[in-house]
């Protein structure tokens, strides 16, 4: 495509190629970088940037308040602190966000009757689609002059996404290609965009890197910890999802979990608030109960155990895979994570007039 964004242009879609040579002349290497006043500044903006992906109101702001190298170099760094972290969680929110910012920007480009677009710029072809989106939708497969698409691409894209519109048996399919809605391009670019992003994630960051981000990285860590606790609240086991109720029931039963059921139950239990010896005081109810072994096990998911790395509660896509998605019920079909439906449950149990303890125990699988 005979094209080349302006710097502005780059800025607000930093996840692109261009965008990352555009400031390799910009600042110095990273680790001198980070030494340096313009490092700290930086980091600043980078934190700024994580936070806001982690935050539950997001507010995007197409107009910038500093240097297109700045708000590119600002993506890096982030991505950069989030892969010293090494928290898959937020990986996620990470991506979620450039995602989402990424299509905020694609719709606010020309702006509307009340609001200037940030890109003055902007020139738009036939189908109201300006060159920046274009280009973006080349480098991520995606055709915005098409209304269809090829299954493969369609499937992959579409598989985290529960809106009904989106399933296959509500889209005509014909000759290995799935008819879309012109309206919907951008919303699958958004997907694909997050699938690409987070695939990248995490980056292979020198240690001496990660030691010089320590001290942000550890204080995100804590503050993200504090709002998932904040936000769970004290644990509600009728609020578990019917696939970590079987676990539970299983246990209880006295049957011996799979390697997967151990490592689902244990970091779903360990995000919604169970602390180390708890965690541990659930499986003394199975048979094969090893004191020693559990604990190791379980500060190791739980990133006590030296790694320093936590893992992620499965989504409810691995979950089907491994066979642990059992006994789905209405709510299933709302979530694609265990986690959302505990947050959707919690919170409807809470709810005045409410029976709490709704959920039967589920048998054991
Ligand atoms: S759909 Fe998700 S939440 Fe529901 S049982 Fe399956 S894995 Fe669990």
């Amino acid at each position: 495509m005979d094209y080349s964004p302006s710097a502005k242009e780059l800025s607000h879609f930093p996840f692109l190629k261009k965008a990352q040579d555009h400031i390799k002349k910009s600042f110095p290497p990273l680790d001198k970088l980070l030494k340096e006043e313009k490092g700290v500044f930086l980091t600043g903006l980078a934190v700024r940037r994580i936070n806001q992906a982690l935050a539950s109101k997001k507010t995007i702001a197409a107009h910038f308040q500093h240097r297109d190298d700045e708000e590119i170099a600002s993506y890096v760094l982030a991505r950069i602190i989030i892969s010293c972290i090494q928290d898959k969680q937020l990986y996620d929110r990470l991506t979620r966000y450039e995602a989402e910012r990424a299509y905020y920007f694609l719709n606010a480009e020309t702006g509307s009757e009340s609001e200037k677009g940030w890109n003055e710029n902007a020139v738009l072809d036939d189908e109201q689609n300006s060159r920046i989106a274009n280009y973006i939708a080349a480098e991520f497969r995606i055709d915005l002059s098409r209304d269809r698409m090829p299954l493969a691409d369609y499937v992959e894209i579409v598989s985290v996404l529960h809106e009904e519109r989106f399933k296959l048996v509500n889209r005509r399919v014909q000759k290995g290609f799935v008819a879309i809605r012109k309206e919907e391009l951008l919303e699958l670019l958004r997907e694909r965009i997050r699938v690409i992003l987070r695939r990248d994630l995490p980056y292979r960051v020198p240690k001496t890197i990660c030691q010089e981000l320590a001290p942000v990285a550890e204080s995100i860590k804590k503050g993200y910890q504090e709002q998932m606790l904040q936000q769970f609240g004290s644990i509600e086991e009728n609020a578990f999802p019917p696939c970590m109720q079987a676990l539970i029931s299983a246990l209880t039963a006295g049957t011996n979990l799979t390697h997967a059921g151990r490592f689902a139950l244990t970091t779903f239990v360990h995000t919604v608030g169970m602390d180390v010896p708890a965690i541990a005081q659930l499986y003394s109810r199975s048979p094969d109960f090893d004191s020693e072994k559990t604990m190791y096990q379980v500060e190791h998911i739980t990133g006590r155990g030296g790694s320093g790395t936590e893992y992620t509660a499965p989504a409810c896509a691995a979950m089907r895979t491994t066979g642990l998605c059992v006994n789905r019920d209405q709510l299933c079909e709302r979530v694609n994570h265990p986690l959302s439906y505990y947050k959707v449950k919690k919170k409807d149990t809470g709810k005045p007039g409410t029976k709490k303890g709704g959920v039967p125990p589920a048998k054991p699988t």
